[in-house]
C-alpha cells in the first residue's frame, strides 16, 4: 500500500516540474535539461528547480533546443515487451552468438558489452534455451557485461550438462562479483567432477573475496589441482581473514601445502594476528617463519605501532617495543598499553569520502558533505574529479543498476585506506534488477550511494535538504545503526520522499549516542586496536540482525577469535532458508575445527 502511495506522489512531483527550454547532451551519453547560458568556455544550465550546473564546452556533444523537453523524457518505466517482441529479440541474440569466425564473434561480444544492461534479458533467455555452443557463448557475453541481473540464471547454469558451460558460468559469476554467488561457487569448487569447472569456481571465489569463502579456499591448498590457483588468488585478494585459517595447512604432512601456507601467512598476516604469531613463535616447527612474519609486520608503517603496543605486554619484547614507540611518538607514555592505544587511535586518519558521480550539482555535493561532517563529527573529503556513471549499467526502463555504482565505490575504498566509509552522490535514477527504485542503496558495512532523482521537489532547496537527510540516514544504516521510532529523527523509516520533509538534519539523543559509539568502533578497527572486537560485539546487542552478525563474525575472524566467530555465523545462518547454505555452514564449522 505504501508503495502505491509513493508512486502516485512521485508521478505528481514529476508532472509539477515546469517544462525547460534546452537539452544539453554530453559526450559521455548523459543529458541535462534547463535554460542554457554561457560564461567564457563554460556552459551554465539552470534547471527547472532553479539549481545550476556548470559544464565545460569540451564535454558537450550537442545542445538540443526544444520547447517540449520535459515531456520528451518519460519518467514511467517502459511497458513489458510483448511475447513476440521478446522472441524476436532472442532470435537476434542467437544469430549473433552463432557467428562463424572469431572476428565476427568478438565483434558480437563487444556489441553485447557496449549494450550492457540492455543485452542481459536476451542473453539470459539464450542461456536457458539454446544449444550448448550458444549457451557457452551467452555465458561468456554475460561475463563481459558482468551485471548482477544475470546472477540467478548463471547460478542455475552451474548445473548445466556441459562442463564448458558450467566453467564459463563460474567465470561470469566471478566477474559479476556478488557475494550471494558464493555458495553455488563453493559447491562447484568442492564437488564438481570436472577440474576446469573447479578451477574456474576457485578463481571466481578469490575475485569475490568474501569472508564466507576464505576457510573453504584455504582448505583447498591441500588439493594439487587447485593449490596454485588458490595460492595466487588469495595473495591477490589480500583478505584480512586469510591468515586466521592457515594453522592447519601449516601443519600439513605434505611439504607443498606447508609451503603455500607459509607464503600466504607471510603476505597476508595483519597486526590483528599477533597473538597467533606469538603462539607460532613458541612452536619449534614454525618459530623462524613466525619471527620473520613479525619482523615484516613491524617494518610496515600501518602495523608497526599497533603491533608494538601489543608487544609491550609481553616480557620478552616489551623493551624493544617501548623503545620503538617512544621514538615513533616522540614522547613517553609509560608502560600502560592503554595510554599508547588512546594516543594511536587519536592519530589515525579516519575520514568519510563523498564521491560525486557523473553530472551532479556541486552545490548538492558540498551540502551533503557538510551535513555528514556536522552529524558524524568526522572529517569529510570530497573526491575530485567526479567519477563517471558506470558504463553499460542502464536498464531498459532508464534506471541505472545501483550494484554497478556500489562496485565502483568498493574499489574506491580499497584504494583509499583512510576512508572509514564512502558515499556516492548522483542524480541518476537508481534501481536493482527486478526491484523498483532506491533513494540510497547501501551495502551494510560497506559503501552507500544516494540519488536525488526520486527526491526532487519543485524547489532545489527542498531537493537538497531531502538528499542530505537521506545521505546521513543511509550512512548510519551502513554503520549498523538500528531504525529509530521517533518520526522527526533522520534515522526513522523513510517510505516516500515527503517523509524526509518532517525530519531534522540531526539525530535524537539516543541515535546521537549510538552513532558516536559506532564511529568509535570504526576508529578502533582502523587502528588495529584489540578492543575493536569487544566494541563491535557490544553493538550486536542493539543493532540490526543479519548484516551486523555477519560483520561481527568477520571482525572476530580477523582477530582469530574462532569460537566467537562461529557463534555469529551460526546465528547469521539460522535466519536462512537456503538448504545449500545450511550444508556449507556445517562444513565451514568443521573446517575451522568446531
Ligand atoms: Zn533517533
Amino acid at each position: 500500500m505504501r508503495r502505491l502511495i509513493s508512486l502516485t506522489i512521485l508521478l505528481c512531483v514529476c508532472a509539477a516540474a515546469p517544462a525547460a527550454g534546452d537539452v544539453v547532451h554530453l559526450r559521455n551519453g548523459e543529458s541535462v535539461e534547463g535554460s542554457v547560458s554561457r560564461e567564457g568556455d563554460k556552459v551554465i544550465v539552470t534547471r527547472p528547480d532553479g539549481s545550476r550546473l556548470t559544464v565545460a564546452e569540451g564535454e558537450i556533444d550537442r545542445i538540443e533546443e526544444t520547447e517540449t523537453a520535459a515531456g520528451a523524457a518519460p519518467d514511467t518505466p517502459e511497458l513489458e515487451p510483448a511475447d513476440d517482441a521478446a522472441d524476436a529479440k532472442l532470435e537476434l541474440v542467437l544469430e549473433k552468438l552463432r557467428a562463424d569466425s572469431d572476428r565476427e564473434l568478438n565483434r558480437a561480444f563487444a556489441e553485447f558489452k557496449a549494450a550492457g544492461e540492455r543485452a542481459v534479458p536476451g542473453l539470459v533467455a539464450a542461456l536457458k534455451t539454446a544449444g550448448a555452443d550458444e549457451r557457452l557463448r551467452a555465458a561468456r557475453a554475460l561475463a563481459e557485461i558482468a551485471s548482477s541481473s544475470a546472477n540467478e540464471t548463471l547460478r542455475s547454469a552451474m548445473a548445466d550438462d556441459d562442463p564448458r558451460v558450467r566453467a564459463e558460468a563460474a567465470r561470469a559469476l566471478g566477474a559479476i562479483g556478488s557475494s550471494e554467488n558464493q555458495p553455488a561457487l563453493i559447491a562447484a569448487m568442492l564437488d564438481d567432477k570436472n577440474d576446469d569447472v573447479r578451477v574456474a569456481a576457485a578463481t571466481s571465489l578469490c575475485r569475490i573475496n568474501g569472508a564466507f569463502s576464505i576457510p573453504f579456499l584455504v582448505s583447498m591448498l591441500s588439493d594439487p589441482v587447485l593449490r596454485s590457483t588458490v595460492e595466487q588468488g588469495l595473495l591477490k585478494a589480500d583478505n584480512p581473514c586469510t591468515a586466521s585459517f592457515l594453522v592447519p595447512p601449516l601443519n600439513s604432512a605434505d611439504p607443498d601445502t606447508r609451503k603455500s601456507a607459509a607464503v600466504l601467512l607471510t603476505a597476508s598476516a595483519r597486526a590483528s594476528h599477533v597473538s597467533m604469531l606469538m603462539n607460532l613463535v613458541k612452536d619449534k616447527e614454525h618459530r623462524r617463519l613466525a619471527q620473520a612474519v613479525l619482523a615484516r609486520l613491524r617494518s610496515r608503517k600501518e602495523y608497526a605501532v599497533p603491533l608494538s603496543i601489543t608487544l609491550l605486554g609481553d616480557e620478552e619484547t616489551a623493551r624493544t617495543a617501548g623503545l620503538f614507540l617512544r621514538r615513533a611518538a616522540a614522547k613517553d607514555l609509560g608502560e600502560d598499553p592503554a595510554q599508547w592505544r588512546a594516543w594511536w587511535n587519536s592519530t589515525i586518519p579516519c575520514r568519510i569520502h563523498v564521491v560525486p558521480f557523473g553530472l551532479v550539482s556541486r552545490e548538492l555535493v558540498r551540502k551533503v558533505a557538510a551535513a555528514i561532517q556536522g552529524e558524524f563529527k568526522v572529517p569529510v573529503a570530497i573526491a575530485k574529479p567526479e567519477l563517471p556513471i558506470p558504463a553499460g549499467c542502464r536498464f531498459e526502463n532508464g534506471q541505472h543498476n545501483a550494484d554497478a555504482f556500489l562496485d565502483v565505490l568498493d574499489e574506491y575504498s580499497r584504494r583509499n585506506p583512510d576512508a572509514m566509509r564512502v558515499i556516492g552522490v548522483t542524480e541518476a535514477d537508481l534501481g536493482l534488477p527486478g526491484s523498483g527504485y532506491y533513494f540510497s542503496p547501501a551495502r551494510p558495512g560497506g559503501p552507500v550511494v544516494v540519488s536525488s532523482w526520486r527526491l526532487r521537489a519543485s524547489e532545489s532547496i527542498t531537493t537538497f535538504q531531502r538528499t542530505c537527510i537521506q545521505a546521513i540516514h543511509a550512512l548510519a544504516y551502513s554503520l549498523h545503526l538500528p531504525p529509530c521510532a521517533v518520526d522527526e529523527c533522520p534515522y526513522s523509516d523513510v517510505f516516500v520522499a515527503e517523509d524526509l520533509d518532517a525530519k531534522k538534519p540531526c539525530g535524537c539523543k539516543d541515535c546521537a549516542g549510538r552513532i558516536a559509539w559506532l564511529i568509535g568502533v570504526q576508529r578502533a578497527l582502523a587502528a588495529w586496536d584489540p578492543n575493536a572486537v569487544d566494541m563491535f560485539e557490544s553493538t550486536t546487542v542493539w543493532s540490526r540482525g543479519g548484516p551486523v552478525l555477519m560483520q561481527a563474525a568477520i571482525v572476530c575472524e580477523m582477530w582469530n577469535e574462532k569460537d566467537k566467530a562461529a557463534g555469529y555465523w551460526r546465528r547469521f545462518v539460522e535466519g536462512e532458508t537456503d538448504p545449500l547454505l545450511a550444508v556449507l555452514m556445517k562444513k565451514r564449522l568443521e573446517l575451522v575445527g568446531l
